[in-house]
């Protein structure tokens, strides 16, 4: 893999983007639905590219739109003092960046995802240049998350912690219930917590974690839970809300 000596800072961020969004109802993949007249994930990379330790930023976006992202994401990076593109596409596993960042944008990658979150995460995950040691997972589904929040994470790993997420306090009575929808017991909310992305990690502690993933999590500190990596949790943001649901994405519009 090359270097890229003229990277803005020491954080990758991957953001898969290659989910259908069915609970979204019909349409786009969701990640291209649009919010405010623009797709979640132009606003979810317009957030994570403000946030000034990201030197990297890897989109994983459905195989059949690979161009079309590229093409959609290029105008968000590129520096106002250079013409120079910064946007390279990249098929999932052939992992060589072809062109560098420069000091005032990050670089940006497209690949292509996988059937699955993990799967595209791990496309992504592949294709970061050799220079970062800290590669933070975020959704593009969460596409209002604040940049303070990716600089949050990623001040939070370079203080050493292996494993970071941010999360909220739940607010709501949690209930088990069976089969039946009979309910089972009721969960001590205090010692949960909601979870949301950036998620935040040393490089090898996601590689690992990656590399010994047999089932599928919804998120990777999960994978990084089992191969015994505590996980440090940092406070997370309302505005970091996943955008699931057309009522969550008429929340969104409000939030502007
Ligand atoms: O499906 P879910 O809501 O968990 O998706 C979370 C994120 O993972 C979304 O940004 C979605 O686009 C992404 N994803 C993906 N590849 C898949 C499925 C989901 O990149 N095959």
């Amino acid at each position: 893999m090359t270097a890229h000596p003229s990277v803005r800072g020491d954080v990758a961020v991957l953001v898969p983007a290659a989910g259908m969004g069915v609970r979204l109802g019909p349409g786009a993949p969701k990640a291209l639905r649009l919010l405010r007249g623009e797709p979640l994930l132009v606003h979810a990379v317009r957030r994570v590219a403000a946030a000034p330790s990201v030197g990297c930023i890897v989109v994983a976006a459905p195989s059949d739109a690979v161009d079309d992202v590229t093409a959609l994401l290029g105008p968000l990076v590129a520096s106002p003092v250079t013409t120079a593109p910064i946007v390279a596409s990249e098929t999932c596993g052939a992992a060589e960046p072809k062109l560098e960042a420069s000091s005032e944008s990050p670089l940006l990658l497209v690949v292509a995802g996988g059937a699955s979150r993990q799967a595209s995460v791990a496309a992504a995950l592949a294709a970061v240049p050799a220079e970062f040691g800290i590669v933070l997972v975020h959704d593009a589904a969460r596409a209002l998350t604040p940049p303070e929040l990716v600089e949050t994470v990623a001040d939070a790993v370079r203080g050493g912690h292996g494993a970071v997420i941010p999360v909220l306090p739940v607010v709501d009575t949690i209930k088990e219930v069976d089969n039946s929808g009979i309910v089972v017991g009721t969960v001590d909310r205090s010692v949960l917590r909601a979870v949301q992305t950036p998620q935040g990690f040393r490089r090898d502690v996601l590689t690992s974690a990656h590399a010994a993933a047999v089932d599928e999590h919804t998120d990777d500190a999960g994978m990084a839970e089992k191969i015994g990596v505590p996980v440090h949790t940092v406070p997370g943001s309302e505005a970091a809300m996943k955008i699931t649901r057309p009522f969550d994405l008429a929340i969104a519009e409000l939030l502007f």
